[in-house]
């Protein structure tokens, strides 16, 4: 009989959320992190965000896992004391040419089930009314949410029923066997292994290599990633009051725009922007001299925001399935069991709503493998 029933490779939101769930059947589940805690990668670096789910297409694993997972956030945080504020959110058009946009977004998100609210410039203006309009859509649903306590309460719920959670031990190695995997782990520069009858690849920016480990060939599998990278910049407290709601533009080429975040302790931030880059490079550091495009862009949306407003905040980078340019892909959630690979799961590509839609993607996942 394998060691375990369940290895849960990355302790990342996504991870940590499905050995909450699988462990409500399994005693027999280990989850294995490289770094020294969980949530130090991509889970906390990003802007805290409970996606309503308007942007993504409709019937995608993105805007059913992002409608169902923000249902579910919402109960856990109210259940649990979790921070978390359903602030709402405008989405602005800031000139007429931007109004079929906006409609076509409206309707998208309409057909996910979303409730959303067309407004015209006064009652744009009338929520808020130091922002540039013509018009706007209305999020009632989309909110902000503390990810670390999130991540606190799924380890809690994980650690509650029997589950191990392994730091500083990397994957090196899986090799299949007729009634699971081995799986080979390095901990302190000292490798060993233990077998397992299924494995899910929660491994975030680096499930690709993952995949790879477990034999497949991810550039015909289409799971190699890109890496992007989303850079903040903080606002001054004097002008942290200019938004009471998140605030985004129409989307104008790779992500949502650059938007203003007040986070669930009410601080105002500017960002992400999208920066590919070299392949398989983390640099997190946040170029000051950005400043000015990031005010440019916001003053789209904001007009009272200038340079000398913003210092640099923090960056994320997100694992994204398409290259600079390419069209927008969906979660890749896959039971292998195809390639012959029964019982592993490949999670890749898991960039926004990610965070959002972490506890329905657990439920997904345990419902494939039972
Ligand atoms: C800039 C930015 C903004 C975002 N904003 C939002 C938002 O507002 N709302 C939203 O819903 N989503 C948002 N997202 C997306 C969201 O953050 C991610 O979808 C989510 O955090 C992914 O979680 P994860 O657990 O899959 O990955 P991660 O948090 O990256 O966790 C993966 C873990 O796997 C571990 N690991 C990797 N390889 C190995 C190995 N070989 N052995 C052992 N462990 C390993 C890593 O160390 C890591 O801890 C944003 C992302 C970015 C980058």
């Amino acid at each position: 009989m394998p060691d375990f029933e369940y290895t849960i490779i990355g302790a990342g939101v996504v991870g940590l959320a499905i050995a909450a769930e699988v462990s409500g059947y399994s005693r027999h589940v280990v989850v294995l992190e490289k770094n020294l805690r969980y949530g130090l990668e991509t889970s906390s670096r990003n802007s805290e965000v409970i996606h309503a789910g308007i942007y993504y297409p409709p019937g995608s694993l993105k805007a059913r896992l992002c409608v169902e997972g923000r249902d579910l956030l919402y109960r856990i945080c109210g259940e649990r004391g979790i921070s978390h504020k359903r602030c709402s959110k405008l989405i602005t058009a800031s000139n007429e040419s931007e109004l079929p946009q906006l409609e076509s977004l409206y309707r998208n998100g309409r057909e996910n089930g979303v409730r959303l609210q067309m407004l015209t410039k006064e009652e744009a203006l009338a929520l808020e009314p130091n922002i540039r309009t013509v018009g706007a859509i209305h999020s009632p649903d989309t909110g902000v949410i503390s990810a670390h306590e999130l991540m606190d309460y799924f380890a809690h719920c994980a650690l509650e029923h029997g589950v191990t959670l392994q730091f500083r031990c990397e994957v090196t190695g899986i090799d299949a066997q007729p009634d699971g995997y081995r799986i080979t782990i390095r901990e302190n520069g000292v490798e060993s292994s233990f077998t397992s009858e299924k494995i899910v690849n929660a491994a975030g920016l680096h499930s690709d290599e993952i995949a790879r480990l477990a034999g497949i060939d991810i550039d015909k599998a289409g799971y190699r990633l890109w890496y992007a990278k989303g850079s903040y910049f903080a606002v001054t407290p004097a002008k942290a009051n200019l938004v009471s709601r998140l605030l985004y533009p129409v989307p104008r080429n790779e992500g949502l725009g650059i938007h203003a975040l007040r986070d669930w302790g009410g601080r105002l931030k500017f960002g992400p922007d999208v920066e590919y880059l070299e392949p398989k490079v983390l640099d997190y550091s946040v170029d000051p001299s950005k400043a000015r495009a990031f005010a440019e862009s916001i003053q789209r949306i904001l007009p009272g925001i200038t340079a000398d407003d913003l210092t640099p905040d923090m960056s994320g980078i997100r694992p994204k399935l398409q290259k600079r340019g390419e069209s927008p892909r969906d979660f890749v959630i896959c039971h292998e069991k195809d390639r012959g690979l029964e019982g592993l799961v490949n999670l890749v590509g898991i960039d926004s709503p990610g965070l959002t839609a972490s506890p329905a993607i657990a439920r997904y996942v345990a419902g494939l493998l039972k």
